[in-house]
C-alpha cells in the first residue's frame, strides 16, 4: 500500500513528508493505523545528525498511538481492532531481562531495531523500491506502520489516542522513573530537575507514589507554572545556588529522591548533590550528549547517596503501559493536558522549529 510518511533523507534537512510504499505484516508483526504521534527530542535528535548511532534513509517516529488493521502470520499478542501505543522498548516476556522484574531491557529484537530492520533483518517501508529504513522499531511519522507484535502496548479502547501518544515514550518514561525506577517511598521529598514532558511525568508518577514534597526546578517559570498543575508542591527557577537552596529547605540533608530530566551533565551532578545524606537517590533520566562524561565526588557515594538511572523509566512496555493508561482514565492524573498542541504531518518540521523553542509541552501529530 501506499502511505504518507515523513522521511529522514539527509542529516540537517527538513524531513520530506511524501508517499511510500508499505508491505503486508509478516510473522509476528502488525500493520498499525496511526491515529496520533508525539513529536519528540529523539527524533529531532537523528533527524540533526548529532546522535552517533542515526542513519538515513527512513521514517521517523517513534511515540504513536493508533488502531491494529491487520496482523501477519502466527500473531497472538494483538488483533485487528485493538487500540495500542508504540513501544520502542519492546518487551517479549521471554528474554532473561523479561523474566526479571528489576528490568524492562528486553534483548529480543535490539540489534536489529537499532540498525533500522525489523526482527527478520528487512524492512516494511520502501520508496521508488528500495528499502527505507525504519526507526526505534516503530516509524509512526506515518499514516501506517508495521510494528512487531511485541512493541505494540494494547490500551483501553476507552481512552482517547491523541493523549494516548505520550504514554509511548516521554511520559511513560517520567511517570516509570518515579515508580519503578526510584520506586518513591510513601511520604518522601522529592526534586524533580527539568519540566518538559519527561520532567512533568516524573512529577507526576512521584504524586502517583505518595510523596509528601515534590519540588520542581527550571528555567522557565511557564514550565514550573505547568509543573505545579500536575502536582509539584514547590517551584523554583534555575540557579546557581540550587543545591544550597534544597538542602536548605530539607534541614540540611538533602531530598530523599532527586530526577534529571534535562540531559546537561552540569544538572545532573546537582541532581547527584541535592539527593539527601545517608539513602537519598539520584535518578538519571535526560540523555546526555555524544561524548559527555557525569562527574560525581566519591565522597557523596560514601556518605549513602545512591545514583541510577533508567530508559522509558523502566517500564515493562507491554504488562505496565496498559495499567497507566487506566490509571489516566480514573482521574488520578491528567495526560490530556500535557498535549498543548495538535498538528497535522505536514507541519513536522514546524514542531521541530518549536520544540527547539522550547514552545508547549508535547505536540502530537494527528492522523484523521
Ligand atoms: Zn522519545
Ligand atoms: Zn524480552
Amino acid at each position: 500500500m501506499q502511505v504518507r510518511a515523513a522521511v529522514l533523507e539527509e542529516f540537517g534537512q527538513p524531513l520530506a513528508v511524501k508517499a511510500v510504499e508499505l508491505a503486508e505484516p509478516q510473522a509476528g508483526e502488525a500493520l498499525v493505523r496511526l491515529e496520533a504521534c508525539g513529536v519528540c527530542h529523539t527524533d529531532l535528535y537523528a533527524a540533526s545528525g548529532a546522535d552517533p548511532t542515526g542513519y538515513t534513509d527512513c521514517v521517523l517516529g517513534h511515540e504513536g498511538a493508533g488502531v491494529v488493521e491487520r496482523v501477519g502470520p502466527g500473531v497472538r499478542l494483538v488483533a485487528p481492532g485493538d487500540h495500542v501505543v508504540t513501544l520502542f522498548a519492546p518487551e517479549c516476556g521471554e528474554c532473561v531481562h523479561c523474566r526479571d522484574p528489576r528490568t524492562n531491557r528486553c534483548t529480543a529484537i535490539r540489534d536489529m531495531q537499532g540498525v533500522g530492520l525489523l526482527p527478520d533483518g528487512t524492512t516494511r517501508f520502501a520508496l521508488n523500491g528500495a528499502p527505507l529504513r525504519h526507526f526505534m522499531g516503530t516509524s509512526t511519522f506515518a499514516e501506517y506502520s508495521v510494528v512487531p507484535e511485541i512493541a505494540l502496548a494494547k490500551v483501553s479502547p476507552d481512552a482517547p489516542l491523541d493523549a494516548c501518544a505520550p504514554f509511548a515514550c516521554g511520559l511513560s518514561t517520567g511517570i516509570g522513573a518515579a515508580l519503578y525506577t526510584a520506586q518513591v517511598a510513601p511520604g518522601s521529598t522529592c526534586v524533580v530537575f527539568g519540566c518538559g514532558l519527561v520532567g512533568l511525568g516524573a512529577v507526576i508518577g512521584c504524586k502517583l507514589a505518595g510523596a509528601e514534597r515534590i519540588v520542581a526546578i527550571d528555567l522557565s517559570e511557564e514550565r514550573l507554572e505547568e509543573a505545579r498543575r500536575h502536582g509539584a508542591t514547590d517551584t523554583r527557577v534555575a540557579a546557581d545556588d540550587t543545591v544550597d537552596w534544597i538542602r536548605g529547605e530539607t534541614g540540611g540533608f538533602g531530598a530523599d529522591y532527586t530526577f534529571e530530566a534535562t540531559g546537561n551533565v552540569r544538572v545532573m551532578q546537582q541532581a547527584v548533590e541535592a539527593a539527601r545524606e545517608a539513602w537519598g537517590l539520584a535518578t538519571m533520566i535526560g540523555v546526555a550528549g555524544k561524548g559527555e562524561t557525569l562527574d560525581v565526588v566519591p565522597r557523596l557515594l560514601i556518605t549513602g547517596r545512591r545514583v541510577t538511572g533508567s530508559s522509558f523509566g523502566g517500564v515493562k512496555g507491554r504488562s505496565q503501559v496498559p495499567a497507566l493508561v487506566d490509571r489516566w482514565l480514573a482521574g488520578e492524573f491528567d495526560a490530556e493536558a500535557l498535549v498543548t498542541r495538535r498538528i497535522a504531518l505536514d507541519e513536522v518540521n514546524d514542531a521541530f522549529a518549536a520544540m527547539e523553542r522550547q514552545e508547549g509541552v508535547r505536540t502530537v501529530i494527528t492522523f484523521s
